[in-house]
């Protein structure tokens, strides 16, 4: 299998020859075709290393229209260093498309943040406090995202924050795609599935 069969355009087709992936792995092969090619909501299993970031943020790319004006796309991450790495991975990814992809994580100057956000970001990649921070204070608004990806689920549960992002499916809009990834599959990831996202594969 090579990236030409999987449907992607010519200019994802240059920036992974650029950044020097020559074939997609294994969860890509079964993800990059699927979201592409469906309107309904996945779940996916993968442990880290197995590049699920480019698994998530090639279709996303794709998918993802230029000067949209407001957050199409928003990822969810249980940590600050995992936001930054998928941040750079899916920039990394973009070629020549006009595409903000910003980290929005606790730990960094809220000012820094509050400029980006008042520039206005595409895809925001962000740790769960920080994100609920940014949308109580009013400055993050995802009325209209269209897609929302929570990336290794379980280390969320782990990590104390399923509250967190149960509190942030309430501020997103019913219609949307969910893409939830996960090294394992605890219940209560299958149940964070059943409540809070549509019919999925
Ligand atoms: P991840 O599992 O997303 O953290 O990715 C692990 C590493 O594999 C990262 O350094 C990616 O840039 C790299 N990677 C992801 N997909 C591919 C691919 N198809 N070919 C070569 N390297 C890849």
């Amino acid at each position: 299998m090579k990236f030409d069969n999987l449907g992607l355009s010519e200019g994802m087709i240059s920036a992974l020859k650029k950044k020097g992936f020559e074939v997609p792995t294994r969860i890509q092969e079964l993800t990059i075709p699927w979201i592409l090619g469906n309107t309904k909501d996945l779940v996916a299993q993968a442990q880290t290393g197995t590049g699920k970031t480019a698994a998530f943020g090639i279709p996303l790319i794709e998918l993802i229209q230029e000067n949209a004006g407001h957050v199409q796309a928003l990822i969810i991450t249980p940590t600050r260093e995992l936001a930054i790495q998928v941040a750079e991975e899916i920039n990394s990814l973009k070629g020549d498309k006009e595409l903000s992809i910003v980290p929005i994580y606790g730990g960094q100057a809220m000012s820094l943040q509050l400029r980006s956000l008042r520039k206005g970001i595409d895809i925001v990649v962000g740790t769960p406090g920080r994100i609920l921070d940014h949308l109580w204070s009013g400055e993050l608004s995802l009325g209209k995202l269209s897609y929302f990806v929570l990336d290794e689920a379980d280390e969320m549960l782990n990590m104390g924050f399923i509250d967190d992002v149960k509190e942030i499916f309430s501020h997103t809009p019913e219609k949307k795609r969910t893409m939830l990834f996960s090294a394992t599959m605890p219940r209560e990831i299958i149940d964070i599935a059943r409540n809070h996202m549509h019919e999925y594969d």
